[in-house]
């Protein structure tokens, strides 16, 4: 095959890489007939490296990487406590101390990579140069962009980023559905849930809605199973040592409890004397996971209304991640979405699948279909009073652009400060900042620049900015590709959940700050028409500006948004008549100046 391009899922435990052959997607599997990866690599001494199942048999657990997807784009500030020690990189992000060498998650990505690759070019017996890999569709600008860079180290052209479940939904062949059908990707996995709604409209896949919880998997149900293995022997928890064996048994027994009704919890001599054995029903487990189902049914909601679908709009319910496998999972995707879901792919590879067809289509051996994602989070920059003024609200379909005008607040004035922001608060100091820089610009009055900020947001989801001072012809453009995100995946969660729950007073205190800017314009315009008119004014208007002014004086000494906008709203009001008479005044005057000149 000339240059082929081939389809990467680089999952947080396993990975996959596959092509579009005579127009089938297919995975490639390695030497030994395994077609997962497990995402794991071993940085040995004299830089020796091993990935996958060969890392998992060597023992030294503080020279092997496990989940580096989950510091992908990540702040030293915000990192994971695991085995190994981490350290802040040079720019900024994590970098692990293995014992004779640091490695950055990158780095680790790209030696993941390097063995997709490798396994590639030994099936397709040629080079591999060009790739499509997948990211979950909540990762942010700088997880994206780490995910490109490890595909660059390990020597690949990333030609796309991919969100998860728009490549899920492919590899369903959910193409072939009418248009206008609407398809719920439903992941949970082992240590994350994700729920995506898309909509194909001539031929393209959008995502109206995403929601997710990147610390909810089957890593939390082989903790509840236990938590109640502990509980049952009066323990608070488990003994060192201890744990790790419990869990294995867990997972063993969450699993089993897939296929039959009755499993056994079984641990031997697990304190040195008396063995272990628990009976659970598949009932019981069920029983344990209420929690992590009443969260996810309520992602599930919200997912629904963000894309503004009731679940009878619903046409397919498609089913990926390993623990999917489970039927009260299975059931719970039935009743909050009323219908049977597909399963009809295997869920450890639907992703890998679609990437390698997304591939396909980009190497020109698929048919028809395109991709579209959506932003997992509004973009916007901070404006006059600290406020967030979105330009790209959040699960807008990318790529897109959008722009705004806006001026300079005080006279004078000659640079424009650009904060660009992430998040769904109506404050800027609650958002994340993404980056800022000044635009200069020749000194003007209060209100007369013009200052363009647009956004460009690319199919990698990568941000450009561009700000241009309109008159004078002043360009700064800027990419926050790696820019400083100081979030964790579960902070973007956060992020939505808190929008929510501060709905009211962030909309509060909006008001007051518009209501505050509206009153600093008008306080001192009304004082000066007064000052100009008021002898001939009559006493009642005059009286009623004069008690209106103070009204708005009194407001903005105390906190009431309510009350602050509607002592502004009054105060406009009542100096409609002295505004018309000041305008036309200035009209006049101009008609003056106009004879003068002629
Ligand atoms: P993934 O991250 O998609 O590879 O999914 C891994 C998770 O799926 C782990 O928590 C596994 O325990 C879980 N899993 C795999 N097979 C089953 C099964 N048959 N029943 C329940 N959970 C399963």
């Amino acid at each position: 095959m000339d240059d082929p391009v081939i389809g990467i899922d680089l999952g947080t435990t396993n990975s996959a890489v596959g092509i579009v052959e005579a127009g089938f997607p297919i995975l490639l599997a390695n030497e030994e007939g395994e077609r997962l990866v497990p995402s794991v690599v071993w940085f040995g001494p004299e830089g020796a490296v091993k990935v996958g199942r060969a890392a998992l048999r060597e023992p030294e657990a503080n020279r092997t990487v496990r989940s580096a997807k989950r510091l992908m784009g990540q702040r030293f500030a915000e990192r994971d406590q695991g085995v190994l020690r981490t350290l802040a990189a040079q720019d900024g992000g994590i970098a692990l101390a293995l014992p004779d060498r640091v490695v950055t998650p990158p780095e680790v990505g790209a030696e993941i990579l390097k063995e997709l690759k490798r396994i590639a070019e030994y099936r397709l017996e040629g080079p591999v140069r060009r790739a499509v890999i997948t990211v979950p569709a909540y990762f942010n600008n700088a997880q994206r962009a780490a995910t490109k860079l490890a595909g660059e180290i390990a020597g690949l052209e990333v030609l796309r980023l991919v969100a998860e479940p728009t490549a899920a939904a492919l590899s369903y062949g959910m193409d072939k559905l009418d248009e206008r059908s609407r398809v719920v990707v439903f992941d949970l996995g082992g240590g994350t849930f994700d729920v995506s709604l898309l909509e194909l409209r001539e031929g393209v896949f959008e995502v109206l809605a995403t929601g997710g919880d990147t610390m909810l998997g089957g890593d939390d149900f082989d903790a509840a199973l236990v938590a109640e293995v502990c509980a049952r022997l009066e323990k608070n928890s488990c003994e060192t040592g201890e744990s790790e064996r419990f869990r294995r048994e867990a997972e063993r027994v969450k699993c089993e409890l897939s296929e039959s009704e009755q499993s056994t919890f079984r641990v031997p001599f697990y304190d040195g004397t008396s063995s272990l054995e628990e009976g659970f029903s598949r009932a019981e487990l069920e029983v344990l996971l209420e929690p992590q189902l009443t969260g996810m049914k309520r992602i599930c909601g919200a997912v629904l209304v963000d894309a503004k679908v009731e679940p009878r709009d619903i046409e397919a319910v498609v089913l990926v991640g390993g623990s999917t496998r489970m039927p009260v999972v299975k059931g719970f995707a039935r009743e909050v979405f009323g219908r049977e879901p597909d399963c009809s792919q295997h869920p450890d590879e639907a992703i890998a699948l679609g990437a390698s067809i997304q591939a396909g289509i980009l190497a020109g051996t698929w048919r028809k279909v395109l991709l579209l994602d959506v932003t997992p989070l509004s973009l916007g920059i901070e404006t006059l009073g600290g406020l967030m003024n979105v330009l790209i609200p959040r699960n807008t379909t990318i790529p897109c652009k959008a722009g705004e005008l806006f001026t300079n607040a005080r006279d004078g004035q000659d640079r424009m400060r650009v904060r660009v922001l992430q998040g769904e608060r109506e404050l800027a100091r609650d958002n994340w900042e993404l980056g800022q820089f000044d635009l200069p610009f020749q000194p003007r009055v209060r209100g007369k620049a013009r200052v363009g900020v647009q956004f460009s947001l690319d199919e990698n989801g990568i941000l450009e900015v561009l700000v241009r001072d309109v008159e004078g012809e002043r360009d700064l453009v800027v990419e926050i590709e790696s820019a400083a995100v100081d979030v964790s995946d579960a902070a973007v969660e956060q992020m939505v959940s808190e929008s929510v729950d501060h709905a009211f007073e962030d909309m509060n205190a909006r008001i007051f700050t518009e209501a505050r800017l509206k009153a600093g314009e008008l306080l001192p315009a009304v004082q000066e028409a007064l000052r100009e008119f008021g002898e001939d004014m009559e006493e009642g208007e005059r009286d009623e500006i004069e008690a209106a002014r103070g009204a708005v004086v009194e407001a903005l000494e105390g906190n009431s948004a309510s009350a602050l906008k509607g002592a502004v709203e009054q105060l406009d009001e009542a100096t409609e008549a002295l505004a018309a008479r000041v305008v036309e005044q200035a009209l006049s005057g101009q008609l003056e100046d106009d004879k003068l000149n002629n």
